[in-house]
């Protein structure tokens, strides 16, 4: 049977009634909409955990001014039915005042990495992931949490504040779940009409050439990443935010030769809409 949690109090009681029991506890949060990119992280967490906890909240404090908070899609009934196809214990639909209590006054900054990737068009995202998100941990204590690698930087910065807060939590990664042509799953992909969608698959496609081509350093990277944009542009997107190499762990950028694990990382827009991906680089 899959409950379905509104208030701190409520979570906190299943969570105490579950350790009791002494069993162990994965956690994967979300904004809804779900995907089968959702479903993988449930899935993992499933099998390496006793007891699966599921949150759904859009998350104000991590959307820009204009940015799609409020055209953000929501649908929690359907939500809720498919996390129960999917056997998860507990799905928690925190209120506002759940999370944000009248009045709230303590949000985290996170100083690193604010000047690279998606924070430079997305200046505060960060600080209210990780401020969400260490609410959730806190709440929770889980033994495991599960994220996926789409939100590569987002990955970074959740193992970071887990670290730096000293929270005794595993941070869990999760390979990208795609389309048949390749797209990344994800909620904004509802944005795209179908010319646009038609398009969309030129990202991880650049990404894969681009990707291919950094073996051997036949090729300078910072060649091939300029070449990779004009194709993305040519192929129709509108315009690229970035297109990057750097290290998978440190995120520091690569620019010449891969000589250890790195990620290829991409945001582009097609019209209105952002699309984010990445691809590992291995030397
Ligand atoms: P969201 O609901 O978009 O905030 O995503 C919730 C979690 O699912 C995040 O950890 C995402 O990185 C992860 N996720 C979203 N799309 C995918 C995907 N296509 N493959 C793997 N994980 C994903």
């Amino acid at each position: 049977m899959t409950k379905t949690l509104q208030h701190y109090a409520d979570l906190q009681a299943l969570v105490k009634e579950w350790r009791g029991q002494g069993k162990t506890i994965g956690f994967v949060p979300t904004m809804g909409a779900l995907h089968a990119g959702h479903a993988a992280l449930v899935r993992l967490a499933k099998k390496q955990c006793d007891k699966v906890i599921v949150s759904i909240f859009v998350n104000p404090l991590q959307f820009g001014e204009n940015e799609d908070y409020d055209k953000y899609p929501r649908q929690e009934s359907q939500d809720t039915a498919f996390l129960t196809t999917e056997k998860v214990d507990a799905v928690y639909l925190p209120t506002m005042e759940a999370l944000y209590p009248e009045g709230y006054s303590v949000t985290l900054d996170v100083h690193k990495w604010s000047d690279i990737l998606c924070a430079i068009t997305r200046p505060r995202h960060f600080d209210g992931v990780a401020t969400v998100v260490s609410k959730f941990l806190h709440q929770i204590m889980p033994d495991k949490a599960y994220f996926g690698e789409k939100d590569y930087q987002q990955l970074c910065v959740v193992k970071l504040l887990t670290r730096e807060l000293f929270l005794p939590i595993e941070i869990v990664g999760v390979p990208i779940v795609r389309e048949a042509d390749g797209l990344a799953l994800s909620s904004r992909n509802a944005y795209l009409s179908e010319p646009e969608r038609r398009i969309a698959p030129s990202l991880y496609e650049t990404m894969v050439m681009v990707g291919s081509k950094t073996k051997g350093g036949r090729s300078p990277i910072y060649y091939l990443l300029k070449e990779g944009k004009r194709l993305l542009l040519s192929r129709g997107f509108t315009k690229v935010d970035y297109l990057e190499v750097r290290d998978s762990e440190t995120l520091d950028e690569v620019t010449n030769t891969v000589l250890r694990p790195a990620r290829l990382l991409a945001a582009a827009y097609i019209g209105h809409t952002r699309l984010i991906d990445n691809i590992e680089i291995l030397p």
